[in-house]
């Protein structure tokens, strides 16, 4: 289903991908699907938004990471960096199926 996978590692830079041309944007393999992991600088973070992970609000000019399942860009989601770290260090066989730690 999805196409070629672009590994940061073996970023080609002379390849057009359908990669928009951001310097700053990565892919990773997570448990639930591989995503393209984009990091926003304070300047160009213009509003605020909801992170997935905390369900808190990323203020305005705040830097933080944008991810979306390789191929679903419109699903596109905008995580404070902490909270993004968090899921990619998720392991798909731990805490499953214990209680979700209370901050
Ligand atoms: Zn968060």
């Amino acid at each position: 289903m999805s196409p070629r996978r672009n590994y940061p590692k073996n970023r080609r830079p002379d390849t057009p991908e359908r990669e928009i041309s951001t310097s700053n944007q990565s892919f990773e393999e997570h448990e639930d699907g591989d995503y393209i992991v984009r990091k926003i600088t304070g300047s160009s973070s213009t509003k605020p938004y909801r992170c997935p992970g905390c369900d808190q609000m990323i203020p305005m000019a705040t830097p933080h990471t944008v991810a979306w399942l390789d191929g679903d860009e419109d699903g596109r989601r905008h995580w404070h960096n902490g909270c993004w770290a968090k899921k990619a260090h998720r392991r798909p066989n731990t805490e499953r199926t214990r209680n979700a730690p209370r901050y």
